[in-house]
């Protein structure tokens, strides 16, 4: 039977059902104001592979999830002070249950995309309003919660049981739920609430016997999962950040109104990370489905992916590992296509069939060893079991993995005339004429098929798309990916360094007005291209063909801004290297003031706009003059590349383009390089437009978080300051 973490009992289990052969689990579904992004999806597919051990064992599941289509009360929506998408959708005269049905249908779409099996009920919260009313109401008279002025709120102090599922993680989340709600008619500061008075203007509100109001957001878990799975049930899943408040509340609600315990088992599924951090919106890595298919990656790469860690580690999502998972699954697909030539051989040794079979349950089992069962797939694949038996067994591990592994034996249906020409090649082949079988070979490559020569002998098929783009322009994943050419010795004067990301006529006019002032001079432009989808990166690709000076690296998605330059400075090869931003112009002959100024070895930085201060919290920029700077602006940030060696790259950690130039400039005067300005350098400033195109808060909180980055590296270093200095 299968074991999972309790998170109430804080140990491994077994899962034994309250009612013979049936199992009930409840899912907390997703928040249809916006995307589901692939953290919600990992913490569903752990819900579908529970689900799918089960059924593979016979037992019969019922499987309810909710879809919360009021965006109210939770943390985020709060904080963000409402919900843009709503915002936006109502401009547009929409209504927030035309937006809510729009995202529950890509929701379903995306759960379809990775194979989760469709739960049986997807409740939604704004049909059991009712049945909310009937728990809050039975909360109030049995006196575990009251009400103050049309709001009704549940007294923790009333439930013994409230902290047993989330122990003591709570205290730093209660004291920030107590920050964010900080509301002077609750009697404890741990009460939260169950209903709400309708603001006046509020849309989406209910009548209710304390007045017109709306539901808290634990209350609809409660009724929904009683309703459809009955007082007692099996198993609840989740993200651990619903441990507290979420399912702690729930908990309490569920009973307090029942009287008696109502969930077996509490399984929670730990974090998605991207890119080594926390997803979030204004990180830029909140990645949805969409963000993998438009690479073409088949969304059960990331099926795939996340079956390589076990659900209770975290797991760091980045491009680099999805296109390894999707390298892994299509090498795995392929192998049962060459199985599916030779089935009927060998597949009836039931005893070998039940071994096997019989390591695969106990791994997915075990606290759903899912790293384990994928291994042994692999195992399985690599022995040297009759094709025939490795089909009858990858088809049963499949219906717990789920990455339709038979999928493309389906789909490699290939023309007549396209069989002709294999045929003709193999006969070319037999005959010894090499040269002409590979031409053969090579134009079926490049009609979209793949010929492969196995053990079975010879089988077509067409290519992936994933196979595809394999074939057009590289891209990287990360900077980690790209090779340093930093021990290389210098191989032109100037190196221009520009990282481009979208608004192509900005990148058109920085690199057209650098060139245009290069003179013939020995320089390279080395462009990054970070992930543009407007057309910047069609337009970087021909600039380059047309002119050797040119080199452009794609990424496969926006990287921050630390390590899509840390590429240009990996890659560059000239002695003197510019970085320009986009919203630059090169007005006028820049390269030999900058070179002149470079001359002097104890200058590490110069550009035109330079940055001081004197205390490390204020920085002003230079006011028109010229000579020592704490620091330089990104807009024109010129060094010499030897200097990189000491030096070093810039930190990954900023993602966001603001005071990493201060901080890389810190890098510098650490080293006792000074950094000098020339305010007369010929440059101009245009809009820059990932400033201007940001909101507010969200440039204001990305510099804030940048700036916290700088100052824990640097506060303990005033002597770096070009004012103290001058003092010494
Ligand atoms: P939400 O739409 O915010 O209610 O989240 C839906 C589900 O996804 C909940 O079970 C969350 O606990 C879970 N979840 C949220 N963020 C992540 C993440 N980064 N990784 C894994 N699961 C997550
Ligand atoms: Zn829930």
């Amino acid at each position: 039977m299968l074991r999972l973490y309790n998170t109430l009992t804080r140990r491994v289990e077994e899962l034994s059902p309250l009612e013979a052969g049936r199992v009930k689990i409840y899912t907390c579904g997703p928040t249809v104001y916006r995307d589901a992004h692939i953290g919600n999806l990992r913490s569903y597919l752990m819900a579908d592979w529970i689900r799918r051990a089960l059924e593979a064992q016979n037992l019969e599941v019922t499987h309810v999830k909710n879809i919360t289509d009021v965006g109210h009360m939770r943390q985020e929506v709060l904080e963000q002070g409402g919900d843009k998408v709503i915002a936006a959708a109502i401009a547009e005269g929409k209504t927030p249950a035309e937006i809510a049905q729009f995202y529950t249908e890509r929701f379903f779409a995306d759960e379809l995309k990775v194979n989760i099996i469709p739960a049986m009920h997807f409740p939604k919260a704004t049909d059991h309003v009712a049945e909310m009313l009937e728990i809050v109401e039975g909360l109030v008279e049995t006196g575990h919660a009251y009400e103050v002025h049309g709001n009704v709120y549940f007294d923790v102090a009333s439930f013994d049981g409230y902290g047993k599922l989330s122990g003591n993680i709570q205290e730093a989340e209660l004291l920030e739920a107590v920050r964010v709600e900080a509301d002077p008619l609750k009697r404890d500061p741990r009460d939260f609430t169950l209903w709400k008075q309708a603001e006046p203007g509020r849309e989406l509100k209910w009548p209710s016997r304390w007045g017109e109001g709306f539901p808290g957001w634990h209350i609809e878990c409660s009724a929904m999962s009683v309703k459809y799975l009955g007082r007692r049930f099996d198993l609840h899943t989740g993200g651990v950040d619903n441990i507290f408040p979420h399912h702690e509340g729930e908990i309490a609600q569920s009973e307090g109104f029942t009287g008696e315990p109502v969930v077996s088992v509490w399984t929670h599924g730990q974090h998605l990370l991207a890119d080594g951090v926390k997803m979030a919106k204004s990180a830029g890595n909140s990645f949805i489905l969409a963000d993998i298919e438009s690479q073409d990656i088949d969304p059960l790469a990331f099926r795939y992916l996340c079956l390589t860690a076990r659900y209770r580690t975290r797991l760091n999502f980045t491009f680099t590992a999805l296109k390894a998972a999707q390298r892994g699954l299509h090498r795995l697909r392929n192998r049962v296509w060459e199985w599916n030539a030779a089935p009927g051989e060998g597949d009836s040794n039931e005893d070998a069939f039940i071994e096997w079979r019989g390591r695969f349950v106990d791994l997915v089992n075990d606290d759903l060893n899912m790293p384990g069962a994928l291994a042994l797939t692999w195992e399985l694949a690599r022995s040297d079991v009759p094709a025939g038996l490795k089909l009858r067994l990858v088809r049963s591990f499949d219906e717990i993995l789920g990455l339709g592994l038979e999928q493309p034996a389906a789909a490699h249906l290939v023309p007549d005339d396209v069989k002709a020409r294999v045929s003709e090649r193999l006969r070319l082949r037999s005959a010894g004429e090499y040269a002409p079988a590979d031409s053969a070979r090579d134009s079926l490559s490049d009609a979209g098929y793949v010929v492969e020569d196995t053990t079975n002998g010879t089988r077509v098929r067409p290519k992936t798309a994933w196979e595809r783009r394999q074939e057009g322009w590289h891209s990287y994943s990360s900077s980690a990916e790209v090779p340093s050419l930093l021990d290389k010795p210098d191989a032109a004067d100037i190196s221009i360094g520009v990282v481009a990301c979208n608004y192509v006529e900005d990148v058109k006019r920085c690199v057209l007005s650098a060139l245009n002032w290069v003179g013939d001079r020995d320089v390279e432009l080395v462009v990054v291209d970070n992930g543009s989808d407007d057309g910047a990166a069609d337009w970087l690709e021909e600039a380059s063909a047309g002119d050797p000076r040119i080199r452009v690296i794609h990424t496969d998605h926006v990287l921050g801004e630390a390590a899509a330059k840390n590429i240009v400075l990996k890659q560059c090869r000239g002695k003197l290297v510019v970085l320009l931003d986009t919203s630059t112009e090169v007005v006028g002959d820049l390269f030999d003031p900058l070179d002149a100024m470079l001359e002097d070895e104890s200058v590490g930085v110069a550009g035109p706009f330079g940055l001081r201060t004197n205390d490390l919290h204020h920085f002003h920029d230079g006011e028109g003059e010229s000579g020592d700077m704490d620091a330089m602006q990104a807009y024109c940030f010129a060094f010499r590349r030897e200097s990189l060696a000491g030096v070093g790259l810039m930190r990954e950690s900023f993602r966001f383009y603001r005071n990493l130039d201060i901080d890389y400039s810190f890098h510098f005067k650490d080293r006792g390089y000074r950094i000098v300005a020339d305010p007369t350098l010929p440059i101009a400033l245009h809009e820059h437009r990932v400033w201007s195109e940001l909101p507010e808060a969200e440039r204001d909180e990305l510099s804030r978080k940048n700036y916290r980055r700088f100052l824990d590296k640097w506060r303990e270093r005033p002597e770096l300051l070009h004012s103290n200095r001058g003092a010494q």
